[in-house]
């Protein structure tokens, strides 16, 4: 996609801290983190939200959930806790529109979201 952000994070187009990366998924630090770690964990293919998913990329999400997993635990956090979150729609918040997921942790989270 011509001006997506994370698309162009995929190409190389903009540079990002990338920490994981595979044929379907890129990980890599938020540049404005909320919190000591930050990650985006982003499918490779341009899907727009959770919302516009086609049922049939749905193994996907299975797929980034398993890599912030993993990356929690690289990350030290996986034992002190940490939030996922995706962001849907205006409502949602969501800003970039290319499905992303949140791993947020290192400091503890406000018990209440929104
Ligand atoms: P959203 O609000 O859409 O759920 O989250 C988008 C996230 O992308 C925000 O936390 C924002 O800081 C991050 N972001 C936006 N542009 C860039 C960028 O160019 N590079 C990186 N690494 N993160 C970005
Ligand atoms: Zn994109």
């Amino acid at each position: 996609m011509e001006d997506c952000i994370f698309c162009k994070i995929i190409t190389g187009e903009i540079p990002a801290d990338i920490v994981y990366r595979d044929n379907d998924i890129i990980a890599f630090r938020d540049i404005n983190p909320v919190a000591p770690t930050h990650l985006l964990i982003i499918p490779c293919k341009h899907i727009i939200s959770l919302t516009e998913m086609p049922e049939a990329d749905f193994s996907i999400v299975d797929k980034m959930l398993r890599i912030a997993n993993r990356l929690a635990e690289e990350e030290q956090i996986a034992e002190s806790g940490y939030r996922l979150a995706i962001n849907c729609g205006k409502h949602g918040g969501q800003e970039v529109l290319h499905l992303h997921l949140h791993l947020i942790g290192g400091r503890q989270l406000s018990g209440r979201l929104g």
